[in-house]
């Protein structure tokens, strides 16, 4: 390793954060100096294949030349300008896209600076609706276990309360209902007693309940369970009977991860208010949304104090709405389908092997997610070496060792990831 390379490691070692890591004694680091397909190439000249399109958002892979394009016109036309008073054709057009595209009756697009922010405006309309219904009383959330939904308050608060961060900030957080999280797998034959739980908590709860908050068919950082569609069907008929709002949080999901556009439609319903975000710009910029009914805007901004009560500073931010539009119309072209198939095809021969292992658990896979999960904890660090060694990247998190690939991966090189998957945990 060169001595400015070791040097910049130091410096990032000792002054910079990074997500969910100790300032003391951090995981290990690899610094970047490209990234270009489904390749990341490091500054020490190793290039990995990326098995977590940064976190679920590089679906069409990196240096994509129409995301690129549409970056550079619009960088060269203006970057940004306040959204309060004005608007602009990127923002226009990425919320026309939205809507067409996502399932019926989402018709009024919140835009928002991150996943996160997407669902505390989530949470904030629902209690903003029922407040001018005047049912200020259904102020709290009901939410399936393992769940994640984003490192802010309100987002937090409906976290997993045992893997999420309950413990240290109890009495900084709203309280929440806790259902029990889905048993009932995805391929599994449906069980009626998986949605008793959730069914009587709503029956108890529902005077002070505005919402129900989920991640649909798929629960993702709260431990990558694959559940069975029918529980969100039900799940949107137990909000219809009680008066609550349904939530679903596609941030992860979206865009065609699950092999279907959106995870909903697996079930066939349509959420009261859902947020997106991550693969909203292919990887390229922060930006999500919060789009909700028709009824929902109404119901908020019928009573007082007649507006919604957000609106972040970057809001609709021009460059931001310009990536996404090039990339929704990339997912417009349909090829996505394909793609997303021929991994999951993949996915689910390559990692069955994995079942022989003595280390592992479980597999699981939908669309193009791929999980493995081992029998106790792994060591990521030790891990994370020998899947660069291997020439991937892969970031595991405790039993869970999983890859969520960029939808243009090659054969050959998603059986280099799954390889490499075997070979670490054997
Ligand atoms: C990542 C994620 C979030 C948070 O999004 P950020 O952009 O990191 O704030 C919220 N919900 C789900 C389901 C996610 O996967």
């Amino acid at each position: 390793m060169s001595n400015s390379i070791q040097a910049n490691l130091a410096f990032d070692q000792q002054h910079i954060w990074h997500p969910y890591t100790s300032a003391l004694d951090p995981l290990p680091c690899y610094q970047v100096s490209g990234a270009q397909g489904v390749y990341i190439h490091l500054a020490t000249g190793e290039s990995l294949i990326d098995g977590c399109s940064s976190w679920w958002t590089a679906i069409h892979g990196y240096n994509r030349p129409e995301l690129n394009q549409a970056a550079k016109v619009q960088i060269d036309n203006f970057s940004h300008v306040m959204f309060g008073g004005l608007t602009h054709q990127p923002a226009i057009d990425v919320c026309r896209k939205l809507i067409e595209m996502t399932p019926c009756g989402l018709e009024r697009v919140f835009l928002a600076d991150s996943g996160s922010v997407s669902v505390e405006v989530a949470m904030k309309m629902a209690l903003q609706y029922w407040a001018c219904q005047g049912s200020p009383n259904k102020h709290k959330f009901i939410t399936p276990r393992n769940g994640y939904h984003g490192d802010t308050f309100a987002a937090m608060s409906v976290c997993d309360p045992v893997n999420g961060m309950h413990s240290l900030f109890t009495d900084a957080l709203a309280q929440q209902i806790f259902a029990p999280a889905p048993q009932t797998r995805f391929a599994q034959t449906w069980n009626e007693d998986d949605i008793a739980p959730l069914e009587e908590l709503i029956q108890r709860h529902h005077n002070e309940l505005a919402a129900l908050v989920l991640e649909p068919v798929v629960q993702n950082a709260g431990g990558m369970r694959i559940y069975h569609p029918e529980y969100l069907k039900r799940a949107r008929q137990l909000c219809d009977d009680y008066g609550l709002l349904l939530i679903c949080d596609e941030i992860a999901t979206g865009f065609g991860r699950t092999g279907k556009l959106f995870a909903c439609e697996h079930a066939d319903i349509s959420p009261d208010i859902m947020c997106v975000g991550k693969a909203l710009t292919g990887g390229y910029v922060t930006l999500a949304a919060t789009i909700c009914t028709e009824d929902v805007a109404q119901g908020i901004c019928q009573g007082d104090p007649g507006v919604f009560m957000h609106g972040p500073t970057y809001m609709g931010n021009p460059l931001a709405c310009a990536i996404a539009n090039a990339s929704l119309d990339i997912i417009a072209t349909g090829e996505w389908q394909q793609q997303v198939f021929n991994i999951e095809q993949q996915l689910t021969t390559e990692l069955s092997r994995c079942h022989e292992l003595e280390a592992v658990a479980d597999v699981r896979v939908l669309g193009a997610i791929g999980v493995v999960e081992c029998k106790s904890a792994v060591d990521v660090a030790a891990l994370q070496r020998k899947f660069v060694a291997a020439g991937v990247w892969i970031r595991p998190f405790g039993k869970l060792v999983y890859i969520m690939p960029p939808y243009v991966i090659r054969t050959e090189e998603l059986s280099q990831l799954t390889q490499a998957i075997y070979d670490v945990l054997a």
